[in-house]
C-alpha cells in the first residue's frame, strides 16, 4: 500500500485493515492483560517471516519477531474488520498502531514501525509449560532465509534441491505442532500465538504446492 497522493482525508476505504492487522506494541499489553484481546486473536510473526509493513507494496522478511492481530480466512485482512460496515469492530479497544495509521499522514505510524514491539515472550507466563517448547521449536524449526528461498525457487537449477532441503524442516514443524495438540498440551486456537504460522504456509505464496502423503507433506 503506497501513500495515495490524491487523498486529503480518510474515506474509510479499509485498505489499512485489509492489508494486514497491526503489529502490537508494548502499550498494547494492557489489552491482553485486561482480556480485551485474547491469545486466539494473535499470531506471532517470527524473525525472518514475510509480513506487510505500513505502506509497503509487498510483504518483506521482518528483522525481529512480534505479535500482530490475526488475519481472516488465510488472508491478511484483520479479523476485526467488518466488511459490511466498513468499520473496526473493536474500535474502542484497537491497538495503538491502528489509532496512529493515517494513509494521508504517514509520519506517526512510520515513527513507531519496528520499535517497542510486543512479542509472545512478553505475554507467556514464566511457569507456562509451553515456554520451553516454544524455545525448542524456534531452535529446531526456525524460519528459513526467505530471500534465499525465493531466489532458489525461481531458479530452475536449484528449485528441486531446495524443496528437498526444506521438506524435513516443514514436516518437523508440522509433526511438532501435531504432537502437542494430540497430547492436549496445545489448543489449536492458541497455536498461532505460541508457534506462529506453520512453515509450509510461508511457502504457498511463493508458488510451492503441498501434497499430503502417508510419510508427511511433499513440497511440489
Ligand atoms: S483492529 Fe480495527 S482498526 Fe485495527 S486493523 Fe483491525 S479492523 Fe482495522
Amino acid at each position: 500500500m503506497t501513500v495515495p497522493a490524491e487523498k486529503q482525508s480518510c474515506d474509510r476505504c479499509g485498505s489499512c485493515c485489509k492489508q494486514g492487522g497491526p503489529a502490537l506494541h508494548r502499550p498494547d499489553f494492557s489489552l491482553i492483560q485486561e482480556g480485551r484481546l485474547d491469545r486466539y486473536h494473535l499470531v506471532t510473526i517470527r524473525k525472518g517471516e514475510p509480513a506487510f509493513l505500513p505502506f509497503a507494496d509487498q510483504p518483506a522478511p521482518v528483522p525481529s519477531e512480534f505479535l500482530k492481530l490475526q488475519g481472516r480466512q488465510g488472508s491478511w485482512c484483520c479479523l476485526f474488520y467488518d466488511e459490511q460496515a466498513r468499520a473496526c469492530s473493536i474500535y474502542e479497544n484497537r491497538p495503538m498502531a491502528c489509532g496512529l495509521f493515517d494513509c494521508t499522514a504517514p509520519e506517526p505510524i512510520l515513527v513507531i514501525t519496528g520499535k517497542d514491539l510486543l512479542t509472545r515472550f512478553d505475554c507467556i507466563d514464566p511457569d507456562d509449560p509451553l515456554l520451553p517448547l516454544v524455545r525448542r521449536h524456534d531452535r529446531e524449526f526456525p524460519c528459513p532465509d526467505m530471500e534465499m528461498v525465493t531466489a532458489g525457487l525461481n531458479s530452475p537449477a536449484d528449485r528441486l534441491s531446495l524443496l528437498a532441503d526444506l521438506t524435513p524442516l516443514v514436516n518437523g514443524d508440522l509433526a511438532f505442532r501435531r504432537q502437542l495438540t494430540a497430547q492436549g498440551t496445545l489448543s489449536v486456537a492458541a497455536e498461532m500465538f505460541y508457534f506462529g504460522r506453520p512453515l509450509f504456509q510461508l511457502l504457498l505464496p511463493l508458488g510451492v504446492g503441498i501434497r499430503e502423503t502417508p510419510s508427511g507433506v511433499q513440497l511440489l
